[in-house]
C-alpha cells in the first residue's frame, strides 16, 4: 500500500475553516496540505453573514479588502413579527463599527483559495480514518482511494459530521431537539431590487425568514421552519425545496413570496440543523496528541446568531498563531517536536474554548426562545439573556488578535 509523507500539517476539509487555516499558516510561513473530499471546492449555502469579528479575522488573513468590494455594507437590522393582530417592528442601526455584510460563499472560498500556494489543496481526497503510529510518531490518514498519507499534525476541519472529531473523542453533533430545518438561496433581480441595505427578519408562527442584499441585484435569504419527515427527500431536489418553501411562506407578504418564487434554483439548499450542545463544548477534548479540530467539527452551532463561519475564521487565526509561536521558539520552521506541537494545540484549545462556549450557548438559548410555545419559558429566557448577555453585540465586539 502507498504510504507517503505528504505534509507536516494536513488539514482535513476544504471548507471555510480548512482554507482559512491553510491561509493563516501560509501567512506565518508554514506549509500545509488540505484534503477535500469533493470534486471541487464547495460553497454550499449561497451566502454567509459576516460581522465585525469575522472581518477582523479576514483582515488577518489578508482577504478583507478584496471581499469588501463584493458585498454592500448593511446599515440596519429590522425584525418584523407577523404573528399578532398587527405587524410589530423593531429596528437597530449597525453603523461602521459593527461592519455587517453578506458575502457570497463562493467569493469567500475563492478569495482564500487564490491566496494559497499552488498544490495546497487536493480535491477528491476523502479521509476515512486517522490513526497514530507509535513507531514513526506520524499520524496515518487512510483515504477512500486506498492510499495512506502520513502527517505530523492533523487538523480536522471536516464539518459537522467530522470523522476527525470522532477520532479525537468528541461526542457526535445532534439534531436540534424540536425543530429546525434551514433553507437558503439567492434571488437575482436583473433590473436591481428595491430593498434597502437592511437585514430583515420576519417571523410568522414557527417560520422565520431572513433577507439581506448582497449587491444591488442579488438578495440572499434564508427560511427556518420545523423539520418534517419529508425533508431528507425534499432536500435532494431544488424544485421540491422551492415548493415546500412556497408553502412555508404562503402567509408572508407578496414581495417575500415573489422572492422565493423567483429564486435561483441552483443555489437552493435545505439543511437539517445539527449542533453540539454548549455543555459538550465545556467538557469535550478538542485535541488528541497532534490531532485537533476546528470550525464546525469543533463547535457546530445553530445559525441563530450567524457566527459559525466567523468563529471558524477566528479558530484559524488562533491555531496558526499558536503553532507558529512554538515553531519559532524551537528556532525551526519544521514541526518536528511532537511535544511542542501538542503544547501549541493545547494553547489553541484553551484560548478558543470559552469563546465558542459562549457563542454556542447564546445561539442555543435563542433557538429555545424562538421555539418556546410557553410565555413563561420566554419570560425566563429573557431574564437569562438580561443577566448573561446584557450587550446584544458582545459577540461581534470580540477580536481574535493578530496572526
Ligand atoms: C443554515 C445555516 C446558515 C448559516 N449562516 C451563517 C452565517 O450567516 N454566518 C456565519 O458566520 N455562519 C453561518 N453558518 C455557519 C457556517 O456555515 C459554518 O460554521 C461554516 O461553514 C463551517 O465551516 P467548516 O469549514 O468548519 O465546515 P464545512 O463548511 O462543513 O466544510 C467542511 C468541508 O470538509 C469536507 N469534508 C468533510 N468530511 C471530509 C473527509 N472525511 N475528508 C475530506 N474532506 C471532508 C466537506 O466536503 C467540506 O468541504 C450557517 C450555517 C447554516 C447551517
Amino acid at each position: 500500500m502507498d504510504k507517503s509523507v505528504d505534509g507536516e500539517i494536513v488539514i482535513v476539509g476544504g471548507g471555510i475553516c480548512g482554507l482559512a487555516t491553510a491561509l493563516a499558516l501560509h501567512r506565518k510561513g508554514i506549509r500545509s496540505l488540505v484534503l477535500e473530499r469533493s470534486e471541487k471546492l464547495r460553497a454550499t449555502g449561497a451566502a454567509i453573514i459576516m460581522q465585525a469579528n469575522g472581518w477582523h479575522a479576514l483582515h488577518q488573513l489578508g482577504v478583507a479588502s478584496s471581499l469588501r468590494q463584493t458585498a454592500i455594507l448593511i446599515q440596519r437590522g429590522k425584525r418584523i413579527s407577523l404573528s399578532g393582530e398587527s405587524e410589530e417592528e423593531e429596528e437597530r442601526t449597525f453603523g461602521t463599527s459593527k461592519e455587517f455584510r453578506c458575502l457570497k460563499r463562493a467569493d469567500l472560498i475563492k478569495a482564500m483559495a487564490e491566496n494559497l500556494p499552488e498544490g495546497t489543496v487536493r480535491t477528491k481526497c476523502q479521509v476515512l480514518s486517522v490513526k497514530f503510529d507509535p513507531v514513526t510518531h506520524f499520524q496515518h490518514l487512510m483515504l477512500s482511494n486506498g492510499a495512506i498519507l502520513q502527517a505530523k499534525v492533523v487538523i480536522g476541519c471536516d464539518g459537522v459530521n467530522s470523522i476527525v472529531a470522532n477520532m479525537v473523542g468528541l461526542r457526535p453533533a445532534r439534531f436540534l431537539v424540536f425543530s429546525t430545518c434551514a433553507a437558503r438561496g439567492f434571488t437575482y433581480y436583473h433590473d436591481g431590487h428595491q430593498f434597502p441595505a437592511e437585514f430583515v427578519v420576519m417571523d410568522k408562527d414557527q417560520v422565520r425568514l431572513g433577507r439581506v442584499p448582497v449587491s444591488y441585484n442579488l438578495v440572499y435569504w434564508f427560511i427556518t421552519r420545523p423539520r418534517t419527515n419529508q425533508d431528507s427527500k425534499i432536500s435532494k431536489d431544488p424544485v421540491l425545496i422551492k415548493q415546500s418553501l412556497m408553502d412555508s411562506v404562503k402567509d408572508f407578504p407578496t414581495h417575500v413570496k415573489e422572492m422565493v418564487r423567483n429564486c435561483e434554483l441552483n443555489t437552493l439548499n435545505l439543511t437539517e440543523l445539527k449542533y453540539r450542545p454548549p455543555w459538550d463544548l465545556l467538557l469535550d477534548k478538542f485535541r488528541r496528541g497532534t490531532v485537533a479540530v476546528a470550525g464546525d467539527a469543533m463547535h457546530a452551532t445553530g445559525p441563530f446568531i450567524a457566527q459559525g463561519g466567523s468563529a471558524s475564521l477566528e479558530d484559524a487565526v488562533v491555531l496558526a498563531r499558536c503553532l507558529a509561536q512554538k515553531m519559532q521558539n524551537n528556532n525551526n520552521n519544521n514541526v518536528h517536536d511532537n511535544r511542542a506541537i501538542e503544547e501549541a494545540l493545547s494553547e489553541y484549545v484553551k484560548e478558543r474554548r470559552m469563546r465558542i462556549f459562549w457563542l454556542n450557548l447564546y445561539s442555543f438559548l435563542l433557538e429555545k426562545f424562538f421555539s418556546a410555545g410557553s410565555l413563561v419559558v420566554k419570560v425566563i429566557l429573557i431574564a437569562v439573556f438580561a443577566v448573561l448577555f446584557r450587550d446584544p453585540d458582545w459577540h461581534i465586539h470580540f477580536q481574535c488578535g493578530t496572526l
